[in-house]
């Protein structure tokens, strides 16, 4: 039997995949959990104007999807109900990387492959079905309400009337009174400034910007398509192009193809370009899969790929009960898949905090020193894998330099040995660490790899 909510109202900024799921949380814990988004909400899976991201493809990592279902029970059941397919990620999700394909060897590592709208919808209807869970669409927060101690409450307005001339600020503006405040409206999140405007500290940030820019689009698998893979990963090769692709398969029988590219390589939106661009990476394998497929969509592009933290944990002079969850804390360039799986682990250690019992009064500090460390791997492969492909490690320190080494000698060494291409894979999925790959049993095959096989599969 769960205890009856301790505390009183909660106010999420944010109705999208990391506000969804504190939401989940926070209602074993408050009597009102309030959901407060810019949109109006799809009744299907749809695409809608605060998350256009939506269009690209979204992996969503294994350890992610365990820790939704911990939150969510039967959450993968329901993406598989809708048709999501699955795919074994050592046999089935092809790898290509600057030192040649991974090693393919069947590895029960089961991925599943579904649009960024059908993951939502489903953890949405779950999330707004909770009795003590209440959502305001088409309501845009816009600001807060206390000082640098607490917030009393959240500033809102329907939407359409952020900078009102009739009727005056007073009679379109109300404020949320809440005990706690969870800003989950991710990368546009206007925290900061608002923090700035109640005389509270306001958070240093880090970031590192890849230029990636991603174009994407969907295709039906054409009827009859045969192949020994089902979805693949094309990180850019050596030499002056970057770019590489990501095709995967989603519900209703299509693919949502991804190309990527670096700086001027950046691929466009026009629909004549997305072939030949295709056929211009390091493998030919998305090209030839594309080719003759039937577009289902427009090509969709975007630059928002950039890795930025907001380091909230560092001085004090914040607000006790105002937290940062998902994007709206930690972004990450989205080539590693690892936004909706921070969003979950996030949920995870907030329930936590709240399960042992802190104070949302004073919940900021303990909890996003938790998420910090929970996030610390996160960022170190993002940033270091963005290191990496940019070719250029001058400016990192010499144990980043040693570990980009380690993992070009991983990569390399995994394209021969399936277990060493494994262990790349449990970190990749969020299901170990980057620590576990120094492991003895990975660093020996890694620093005596085994010699090339002569007749090694290759795609
Ligand atoms: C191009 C791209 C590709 C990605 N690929 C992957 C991937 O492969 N795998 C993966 O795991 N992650 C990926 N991500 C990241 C992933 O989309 C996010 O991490 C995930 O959706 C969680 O985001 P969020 O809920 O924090 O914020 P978002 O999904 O951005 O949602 C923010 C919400 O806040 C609302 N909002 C914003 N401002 C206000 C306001 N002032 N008032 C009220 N409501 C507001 C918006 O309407 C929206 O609903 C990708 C991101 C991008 C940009």
């Amino acid at each position: 039997m769960t205890a009856p909510p301790r505390h009183g109202h909660a106010v999420v900024i944010g109705g999208s995949i990391a506000g969804l799921l504190a939401a989940r949380v926070l209602a074993d814990h408050f009597h009102q959990v309030t959901v407060v988004d810019q949109d109006t909400f799809p009744d299907s899976p749809g695409h809608r104007r605060g998350v256009p991201q939506s269009h690209h493809v979204h992996g969503l990592l294994i350890g992610g999807r365990e820790a939704i279902d911990d939150l969510l029970p039967g959450f993968t059941a329901e993406l598989i109900e809708h048709e999501a397919p699955t795919c074994d990620l050592g046999s089935e999700f092809v790898m290509l990387s600057p030192a040649g394909w991974a090693a393919r060897r069947p590895c029960g590592l089961r991925v599943i492959g579904a649009s960024r709208v059908l993951v939502e919808w489903i953890i949405r209807r779950r999330v707004l079905a909770l009795p003590n869970v209440v959502v305001r669409q088409q309501t845009r927060a816009c600001g807060l309400a206390g000082d640098a101690k607490a917030v009393l409450g959240v500033h809102v307005r329907p939407r359409g009337q952020e900078v009102p001339r009739e009727p005056s600020r007073e009679t379109v503006e109300e404020v949320l009174a809440a005990d706690l405040v969870v800003d989950a409206a991710g990368r546009g999140s206007r925290t900061p400034a608002w923090l700035g405007d109640i005389g509270a500290a306001v958070p240093a940030e880090q970031s590192f910007d890849p230029h990636l820019g991603y174009a994407s689009r969907i295709f039906a698998i054409p009827p009859g398509h045969t192949a020994d893979w089902k979805a693949c990963h094309l990180l850019p090769g050596r030499g002056d192009r970057l770019r590489g692709s990501t095709l995967i398969p989603i519900e209703g029988n299509r693919w949502i193809v991804t190309l990527f590219g670096v700086g001027s390589d950046r691929p466009t939106a026009r629909g004549e370009d997305f072939l030949p661009y295709a056929r211009s990476l390091p493998s030919p394998l998305v090209a030839n899969a594309v080719n003759g497929a039937q577009p289902l969509s427009e090509v969709v592009t975007t630059r928002a790929t950039a890795n930025r933290r907001r380091l909230i944990t560092a001085e004090p002079g914040r607000p006790g009960n105002l937290l940062l969850t998902g994007d709206a804390a930690y972004c990450f360039n989205p080539l590693y898949a690892q936004g909706m799986t921070t969003a979950a682990f996030g949920a995870v250690l907030l329930g936590d905090c709240l399960k042992a019992g802190h104070d949302p009064a004073d919940l900021a500090r303990r909890y996003h020193h938790r998420l910090a460390r929970a996030n610390r791997a996160f960022w170190y492969m993002a940033t270091l894998g963005d290191h990496m492909m940019s070719g250029d490690t001058s400016g990192a320190s010499p144990a980043r330099r040693l570990a980009a080494r380690y993992l070009s000698r991983l990569r390399a060494a995994g394209t021969q040995d399936p277990e060493v291409h494994l262990a790349f894979l449990q970190v990749f999925t969020a299901l170990r660490t980057p620590l576990s790959l120094y492991a003895p049993s990975t660093f020996l095959r890694v620093l005596m790899p085994r010699p090339p096989r002569r007749n090694s599969r290759r795609t």
